[in-house]
């Protein structure tokens, strides 16, 4: 099954992603988690990302659109594939689908999250990681129960240098400006399914596993 999935930065796309990638066996490719590996690692991609990134902005397309190029080349997505925050403008969605085209495939499914943007800015702002173990925590939902460092291993935790409110805000309005128009292009082809986003994960999911139901990949 080829699925993508839109949504607001914050939306959930990530975590359902997982699910999704836990539950069926496909992998899940964020551009976002790639782009920021490139950035820990200082590789070409990642210096030149990093400004557009740590504004909020989009990078460009012609860099993006050649990473998951790449990633969808990869062996282990012969049996389908979760795409999380690609594509994010018309042009990327234009250039993913003369892609698949070309590998004789398609899209199945578009899972469109949708969250209200206060919730939104509540989540991300709050959002807090282990820089060593990665574990996501929240200081109001899920707060680590050691305070200022990680429950599990005792890292320090730190906050997305895009996740400060002023970024947060950027990076809707991006949103709405550049990847809104998707959900349009997407319905044109019937593939979009709306989900509501504002539940807890699990239900989120729950209610993804019933629009997966039927639909072939
Ligand atoms: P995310 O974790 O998906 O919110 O992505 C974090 C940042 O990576 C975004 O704010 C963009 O700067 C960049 N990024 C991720 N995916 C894309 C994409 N498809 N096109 C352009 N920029 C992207």
């Amino acid at each position: 099954m080829n699925i993508m999935l839109l949504g607001a930065p914050g939306s959930g796309k990530g975590t359902q992603a997982a699910m999704i990638s836990g539950r069926y066996g496909i992998p899940h490719i964020s551009t976002g988690d790639i782009l920021r590996q490139a950035v820990t690692d200082g590789t070409g991609l990642g210096l030149k990302a990093k400004g557009y990134m740590d504004r909020g902005e989009l990078v460009p397309d012609e860099i993006i659109i050649g990473v998951v190029e790449e990633c969808l080349q990869e062996k282990d997505c012969e049996r389908g594939f979760i795409l999380d925050g690609f594509p994010r403008t018309v042009a990327q969605a234009e250039s993913l689908e003369k892609s698949l085209k070309g590998m004789g495939r398609s899209l199945n499914v578009v899972l469109n999250i949708e969250v209200e943007d206060e919730e939104i800015i509540r989540r991300l702002t709050g959002r807090r990681i282990c820089e060593r173990c990665g574990r996501i925590f929240h200081l109001l939902f899920d707060p680590s129960k050691k305070g200022e460092v990680c429950e599990v291993c005792g890292g320090d935790l730190y906050q997305r240098v895009d996740d400060t409110e002023e970024t947060v805000r950027r990076r809707l309005e991006v949103y709405k400006e550049q990847t809104a128009p998707l959900i349009d292009f997407y319905e044109r082809r019937g593939l979009l399914r709306n989900v509501q986003g504002e539940k807890s994960a699990a239900d989120v999911f729950e209610h993804i596993q019933g629009a997966l139901e039927g639909i072939r990949g």
